[in-house]
């Protein structure tokens, strides 16, 4: 069975016309079970019990604004920053299939768009097999180079390439994609970590991203995956893909809440220009089924 929207389950609860009581009680089971954590959770009902004291909401609509609004202080939102004048590098993290090569290709496009010219893909999954030629048919559908080595050879070498080739050829964006095996998360950390000390090391003067990639239909097992990489390297920006197949979870507000993360972009499809900036207030407002 599909998972019914966050929207629609809020809708089923005012419908019904219960009580008081009932009311606040089906709404926290339904924000829990919407992914938006217990904490989220907890303090959004909490509000609004305190706020529906003073009469102030009286109908659906009411009370769609109103959780909208306590959502919405939750939500975080960042924007991705890049500099058209000198190197900036994203490094690309997620778990595998999240939908992380197709952000690189996204993100490429929406670089292009602003600027930055030379942009350079870095295949440093080098354990996946097929994950290098995915990258190169992301790089050939964009126009932008693709730094490889073998399958099976040490990601932060093919990082320490694509800085050089980079630095050779003035380019001013490198989009490292990295491995995202969870099985092995011992090694995979590790390898992370080299990864992040190569572009330290050798571009100290780079604007330097970490975006984490996490798939909307994952829900709180997205929020997992942040606290991991958030753990590992430090994460400044994410980045949700599928968000036009998913159910629409809360997952952002909880790790948004939880992890202080902000969120970048929305994936909204498998096309190049499937990526939206993301909006703290509108994406509550979706989700909560709010005007
Ligand atoms: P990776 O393993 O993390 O690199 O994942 P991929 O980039 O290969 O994506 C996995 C699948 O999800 C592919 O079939 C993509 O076309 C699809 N995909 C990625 N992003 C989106 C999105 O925003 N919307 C939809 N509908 N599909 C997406």
């Amino acid at each position: 069975m599909t998972k019914k929207s966050f929207a629609s389950r809020l809708l089923g609860i005012f419908s019904s016309g219960k009580g008081d009581e009932e009311f606040y009680e089906e709404l926290e089971e339904a924000l829990w079970e919407g992914d938006f954590g217990a904490l989220a959770a907890m303090d959004a009902v909490d509000e609004l019990r305190t706020r529906g004291r003073d009469g102030r909401i009286r109908d659906r609509e009411a009370l769609t604004g109103v959780l909208s609004e306590i959502l919405s202080t939750s939500v975080k939102a960042g924007r991705l920053e890049l500099d058209s004048d000198r190197l900036n590098i994203v490094l690309v993290l997620g778990v595998n299939g999240v939908g992380k090569t197709t952000t690189i290709a996204k993100l490429a496009r929406y670089a292009a768009g602003r600027g930055i010219e030379g942009i350079v893909l870095c295949a440093a999954d080098t354990f996946r097999a097929g994950a290098i030629e995915q990258l190169e048919i992301q790089g050939e559908r964009v126009g932008a180079r693709v730094i490889r080595q073998e399958s099976g050879s040490d990601p932060g070498a093919v990082v320490y390439d694509a800085l050089a080739s980079a630095s050779s050829h003035g380019d001013r964006l490198i989009l490292v994609d990295t491995a995202g095996r969870m099985h092995n998360k011992a090694n995979l950390v590790k390898e992370l970590q080299k990864i992040d000390k190569v572009i330290r090391s050798r571009a100290p003067d780079a604007l330097y991203s970490r975006l984490l990639v996490i798939d909307s239909n994952t829900g709180q097992n997205a929020l997992r995956q942040a606290e991991i990489f958030n753990e590992a390297l430090g994460i400044d920006l994410i980045a949700m893909a599928k968000y036009d197949s998913s159910a629409k979870g809360g997952v952002a507000v909880a790790i948004s809440k939880q992890l202080g993360i902000p969120f970048g972009f929305l994936g909204t499809g498998e096309g190049l220009d499937d990526l939206e900036e993301f909006d703290g207030g509108r994406y509550v407002r979706n989700l909560v089924g709010a005007r």
